[in-house]
């Protein structure tokens, strides 16, 4: 116990000076020799001192130099700390060892970035996958030796809630999912995935897809052309055949619609790569767009404008109005006459939102997360029944994500709902200054109009 040490030590010192007095005594000089003991005692401390720095210096704890007194004491105490110490560090190097093993036999790529990017640690799959070198790469920047423009600019980004897909560098037919999990202090854990597999499945059902209605095509173009004619020709179309023959004609009008928005989802998932890039003045787009649906429906909901962004959008002109047209069009169905819908232009601080508002019938939460799948309608019958295929939503989220942007549902049932396009900052497209291309297609058409 500390206090017996102190007690110990006390009774020494007391016995020290009474043993020197008591000597002093019998020569006579008795506080001249207390001092010397005392003396005698401050460098017997300061030795023992001198050993204790020697000990920490290297501290063996089988070996303790003294045992007894308030040194004995404090002797103790170190070696209980270093012994604890010793332990919890034993832990922790199991634990790390445990996780390093685990780690390594992950089929995923593991790789841990220091503050600057640098790798300080990988695991096996890393070397296989993304062409490092375990140990002679540590402390270089995973950027230089995993050299993928869109990685860099994912990790420039700092933006980790999303998983980067993209083509292994040097390796055309290995796809990777990478993720970018942050950890500890500016510390980065890269997880990265072989998705070659998941790729080739999908590109075969787009594949069979985007054929099966290519060949669907011609034989339904055929068969509307023969009922146009047998309808329009009187002679052709006895009386019994003229209901069967408006059914075939409707149906066959809803697979070729069916079939040509099945292309362009093909086209837009394959990653459309003859999108054009324009300056496209919004408000304009929005104000025709708002006039075709009140001829649309004359007696159906007001349908106003609210402009309050000045920006033009980087975008595909045939496509943006394409989506919003789905929207406008979804709108009008689902508001009934007396109801409003509002197209809204507007910024944020860091994206620009074209808003369809409507205070029609609404959509259940249950709903809402699988609107923009294929063919998913709340209401079936009532879709077919005024044409929808229901792949319009599904179409306007794909047209959406070909321009960096994405598609927002917002519904209360019985008040409306609001669909939001939302453009990040770097769409936007200033219309004092026009995109870098389309002032070269206008120096163009100066040049061969002067
Ligand atoms: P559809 O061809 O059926 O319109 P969409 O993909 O465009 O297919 O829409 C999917 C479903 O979303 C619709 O069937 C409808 O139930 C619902 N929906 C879309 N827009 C609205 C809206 N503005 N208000 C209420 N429901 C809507």
């Amino acid at each position: 116990m500390p206090a017996k040490g102190w007690v110990d030590e006390a009774w020494r010192l007391a016995f020290i000076i009474g043993a020197w007095v008591l000597v002093g005594l019998v020569f006579g000089y008795p506080l001249e020799s207390a001092l010397l003991g005392l003396t005698m005692y401050a460098m017997r401390q300061l030795y023992n001192i001198r050993r204790l720095v020697h000990w920490l210096n290297d501290p063996n704890t089988d070996q303790i130099p003294i045992h007894g007194g308030v040194w004995g004491d404090l002797y103790a105490r170190f070696s209980r700390n270093f012994a604890q110490q010793e332990q919890r560090e034993r832990r922790l190097r199991t634990l790390l060892e445990q996780f390093q093993s685990s780690a390594a036999a992950l089929p995923d790529a593991v790789v841990a970035l220091g503050p600057y990017d640098e790798i300080r640690w990988m695991n096996q799959a890393a070397e296989d996958l993304l062409g490092l070198r375990h140990h002679s790469d540590y402390g270089r920047p995973m950027v230089n030796l995993f050299r993928a423009p869109a990685f860099r600019q994912y990790l420039e980004a700092r933006n980790f809630d999303q998983t980067l897909e993209l083509t292994a560098p040097g390796r055309d037919q290995r796809q990777l999912s990478l993720r970018a999990v942050p950890y500890g202090q500016q510390l980065l854990l890269v997880i990265v995935q072989d998705v070659t597999e998941r790729y080739r499945v999908e590109r075969l059902r787009r594949d069979f897809v985007a054929n099966v209605s290519h060949e669907l095509r011609t034989p339904l173009t055929v068969i509307s052309g023969f009922v146009e004619n047998m309808q329009a020709d009187g002679d052709m179309c006895p009386v019994p055949w003229r209901r069967p023959l408006a059914l075939i004609a409707d149906q066959t009008a809803r697979m070729q619609q069916i079939v040509e928005d099945l292309l362009l989802l093909a086209r837009l998932e394959g990653g459309e790569r003859n999108l054009r890039h324009e300056g496209v003045d919004v408000a304009e787009m929005l104000q025709t767009l708002a006039g075709e649906a009140r001829l649309l429906a004359p007696q159906g909901p007001q349908v106003s404008l609210k402009i309050d962004s000045d920006w033009f959008l980087d975008a595909d002109p045939g496509l943006l109005r394409s989506a919003v047209s789905n929207l406008v069009v979804n709108a009008i169905h689902h508001t009934p006459a007396g109801g409003e819908i509002v197209l809204h232009w507007v910024d944020e601080p860091d994206a620009s939102c074209i808003i369809v508002e409507d205070s029609g019938e609404g959509i259940a939460p249950e709903h809402i997360p699988r609107l923009t799948e294929r063919f998913y309608r709340v209401d079936t019958g009532r879709s077919r029944e005024r044409g929808g295929t229901g792949l319009g939503l599904a179409i306007v989220k794909h047209i959406l994500q070909v321009h960096d942007a994405r598609l927002e549902i917002a519904s209360t049932p019985g008040e409306g709902s609001q669909f939001i396009c939302r453009f990040p900052e770097r769409c936007r497209a200033d219309p004092a200054k026009p995109l870098a291309h389309l002032a070269n297609v206008k120096d163009n058409y100066a040049q061969s109009t002067s």
